[in-house]
């Protein structure tokens, strides 16, 4: 079968395709043409859709990498039917990385990117990583700590604390080799994760990276949050509950704003409006859900940004989350948000 993606010819044989990621691929675009011209290795290539479009698109220089040699010879078919020639490599993605210099990775697997993460920390400057699994990443308990070494726990707000989840390991990895890690623009979509970031090798900057790790304390009854940096503690929750402690997680920015500002002025239509949103979130690592919290109150569930504009004129930064309709970022605690609900 043959598909239009972008401005590629996609044949779809003997490889994976998800026409459910081609809203992941178009943001994605706009993130490579954004950086400018540079070199990518589409690692889990699959049928190459991706790497073929960042060439056509965003005139990038790709690379081509899958185990499958079934799917490496689609990827050369592929290649051949948009007219581009690149080296396609045949190999297991970590092997690969290690060897090899990359100055952008691309990890676009199916289900967890745990395993390929080390290795793709190596060489290069600049990391992009989908993750399927979130169940592992937002909560539930065995898989966190199997897969990225992180208690989770389900929570009012999942999405918040999984993408966290993910950066603080590609975080913590990334420190191992001295580097420092700096988020471009992440989001959470249906059943995914995308994170774009770079990468510098620095000892002073690591510093920074370290102060953005910490975890988040939890109170299953009421909901309250709290961040936690390494070495600090809290066991009771103010409604009287002990706290729960989620993490290690980051605790820093999801995005540049500056970044996100020039991809906004490249989009239109649903991929500017969702750009817009991610702009729009404050930088302040805790989230709550309305309906969760008024399930508790006993009380209907106002408007979002009636809540936000509230909170905003008692002084505190807020916002609606890109993620959820009915839920907020604030750095407010959670006795405020109870206080304008209630009243
Ligand atoms: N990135 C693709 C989808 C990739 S699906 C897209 O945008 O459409 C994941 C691919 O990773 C599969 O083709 C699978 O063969 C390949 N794969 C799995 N494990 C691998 C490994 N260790 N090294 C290299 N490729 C691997």
């Amino acid at each position: 079968m043959l598909v239009i993606e972008g401005k590629a010819k996609i044949l779809v044989e003997n490889a994976f395709y998800n026409p459910r990621m081609r809203f992941c691929r178009d943001l994605d675009m706009l993130v490579f043409s954004t950086i400018g011209k540079h070199e990518i290795l589409d690692a889990l290539s699959a049928t190459g859709v991706r790497g073929i479009r960042a060439i056509l698109e965003a005139g990038c220089e790709v690379k081509f990498n899958d185990a499958d040699p079934k799917a490496v010879e689609t990827i050369k078919k592929n290649l051949r039917l948009n007219e581009i020639e690149a080296e396609v490599f045949c190999s297991d993605a970590s092997l690969l990385m290690r060897v090899k210099k990359f100055e952008h990775i691309d990890l676009d697997p199916f289900g967890s990117p745990g395993n390929f993460i080390e290795s793709a920390c190596v060489h290069a400057k600049l990391l992009s990583v989908t993750a399927t699994d979130l169940e592992a990443l937002c909560c539930k308990s065995s898989a966190g700590i199997r897969k990225y070494s992180a208690f989770v726990t389900k929570t009012d707000v999942p999405h918040e604390i999984g993408l966290r989840v993910l950066i603080g390991f590609i975080a913590r990895t990334a420190l191992r080799f001295d580097k420092a890690i700096y988020p471009l623009v992440a989001w959470v979509k249906e059943h995914y994760y995308r994170v774009h970031l770079r990468l510098k090798r620095s000892n002073s900057e690591t510093t920074k990276t370290i102060e953005k790790l910490g975890y988040i304390a939890f109170c299953r009854s009421c909901f309250a949050k709290k961040i936690l940096k390494f070495g600090e503690c809290v066991e009771f929750c103010r409604c009287g509950k002990k706290m729960q402690i989620i993490g290690p997680l980051w605790i820093g920015e999801l995005k540049d704003s500056e970044f996100v500002g020039k991809m906004i002025s490249k989009a239109e239509g649903k991929h500017r409006e969702f750009l817009l949103k991610i702009r729009e979130e404050v930088e302040y690592p805790l989230a709550y859900s309305l309906p969760k919290i008024c399930s508790v109150l006993s009380r209907s569930v106002p408007p979002t940004m009636e809540v936000v504009e509230k909170l905003r004129s008692r002084g505190f930064i807020a916002s609606p989350a890109h993620y959820c309709g009915y839920c907020v970022k604030t750095d407010a605690d959670l006795e405020n948000i109870v206080d304008i609900i209630s009243t």
